[in-house]
């Protein structure tokens, strides 16, 4: 190993160590430095995986960490009414995350990955405005010609480059308990509430897994996230009957970032990727395809620029419009959704849950529908008479109460 890496990745969660692993693999000394003393813990994610985006990437995840695999979900409208969207094959898996992680950083190592455990990066070192290096706890500087920033939801090392970061109104705070002894759940589905009580400007969430066990969360804009959880388990008149008996195994609280992607995601010297770029779906908070998607292109275009031994923001530029051609148009026009549903009264989304059940938009969603990319399944969608009903009922009362604030 050369003493100095080519490519230093700051975070050994999955767009750190799948960006590492994609510009090793391609021909680059890279250095990952992770805070952590272990890859994937501690864990605080759902790992629900949309199984034909996984294959889109390449990655198989190893059988031990697949722990479910889930045919549809059952959408819980505020006042209780349901709308079930059952495929016929497994559509998602729950993955482990920690076993996720650590499959990640192995191909990584495998394909020559050096990684630093317990290295948490303080800062960023710079000469002539470049990113150069990293100086870690304890006064330690790493030079490296391209810092790949893979820290998660924190935007800590972002600011330090003069990028605009993520600011506490981008984010929603997240929980997810893990339970035992839950009840009356399908097991191959996972089951989603919403509702201005239940979880303000996101969801709640209960995902079976094969074992018995569950997966239990919201995330919420206002509020104290584990007041809300306790309210969902306790009292909500559909979740609490089939939580009532359950035993909390794991409890976690880690934040989401809902605005879309920052601006610019990339500087002389340096990318950001993942959670960092805030590369995540603004309807569900799923981050790991879309960071993954961007991860890949990080790797690839570090690799380039030191082939090139170009380091320059110029070059770097490459790294955004090539992640905004594969994922663009789908964050922009999921970010949109987004807002329309957070101005929705708990009765629209009512009367949409009822309109889609009524109108048998179960059936289109599963030929056209796509978990990841909601942005394109939209067009397809206004095909059939069903789904453009729903999407007029969403935009009429979308327009109506913007028109009433
Ligand atoms: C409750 C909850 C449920 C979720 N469920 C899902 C889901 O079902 N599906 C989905 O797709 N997404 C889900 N997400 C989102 C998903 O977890 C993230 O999008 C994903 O983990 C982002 O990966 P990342 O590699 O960018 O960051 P992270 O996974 O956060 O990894 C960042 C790594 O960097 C390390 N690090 C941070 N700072 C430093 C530093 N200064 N020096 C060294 N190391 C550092 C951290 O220790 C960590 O290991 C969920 C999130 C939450 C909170």
């Amino acid at each position: 190993m050369k003493e100095k890496p080519d490519i230093i990745v700051v975070g050994g969660g999955p767009c750190g160590s799948y960006s590492a692993y994609t510009a090793a693999k391609l021909g680059a000394e890279v250095t990952v430095c992770e805070e952590h003393e272990e890859i994937g813990a501690p864990k605080h994610c759902a790992g629900h995986l949309n199984v034909s985006s996984l294959e889109r990437l390449g990655i198989r995840v190893p059988l031990a960490a697949i722990e479910n695999e889930i045919k549809g979900a059952v959408f819980c409208s505020p006042s209780g009414k349901e709308f079930v969207l059952r495929c016929r094959a497994p559509v998602t898996y729950v993955v482990n995350r920690e076993l996720f992680d650590k499959h990640l950083a192995d191909l990584a190592v495998k394909s020559g990955v050096h990684y630093r455990l317990k290295s948490r990066v303080k800062s960023l070192f710079f000469d002539s405005g470049s990113v150069k290096g990293v100086a870690l706890k304890g006064e330690e500087r790493l030079e490296a010609n391209v810092v790949i920033d893979a820290e998660g939801c924190s935007s800590a090392l972002l600011k330090k480059t003069g990028l605009k970061g993520l600011e506490s109104s981008m984010i929603v705070r997240g929980i997810q308990a893990e339970v035992d002894g839950a009840e009356d759940v399908d097991d191959d589905m996972v089951e989603v509430y919403f509702g201005k009580n239940v979880a303000p400007g996101f969801f709640a969430w209960i995902i079976p897994r094969k074992d018995g066990s569950a997966k239990v969360g919201l995330a919420t804009r206002v509020g104290n996230p584990r007041d809300y959880l306790r309210r969902f388990m306790e009292k909500h008149p559909v979740a609490s009957k089939k939580l009532k008996k359950s035993r909390t195994t794991y409890t976690s609280l880690h934040p989401i970032p809902l605005e879309g992607p920052l601006p610019k995601t990339y500087s002389g010297g340096f990318l950001a990727v993942g959670d960092a770029a805030s590369q995540v779906k603004p309807t569900t908070g799923g981050g790991v395809i879309f960071g993954l998607t961007c991860a890949r292109v990080a790797g690839a275009v570090a690799y380039e620029a030191v082939k090139r031994q170009d380091f320059s923001e110029a070059f770097l530029s490459s790294y955004q419009s090539r992640w905004k051609r594969l994922v663009g148009f789908d964050l922009d026009a999921i970010l949109r959704m987004r807002r329309m549903l957070d101005s929705l009264s708990d009765s629209r989304i009512d009367g949409m849950i009822d309109l889609c059940r009524k109108l048998g938009v179960d059936s289109v969603l599963e030929k056209v529908g796509d978990l990841d990319f909601q942005g394109r399944t939209l067009i397809p969608m206004i095909k059939y008479p069903g789904t453009l009903a729903v999407i007029s009922y969403f935009l009429f009362s979308w327009l109506t109460s913007t028109t009433k604030n």
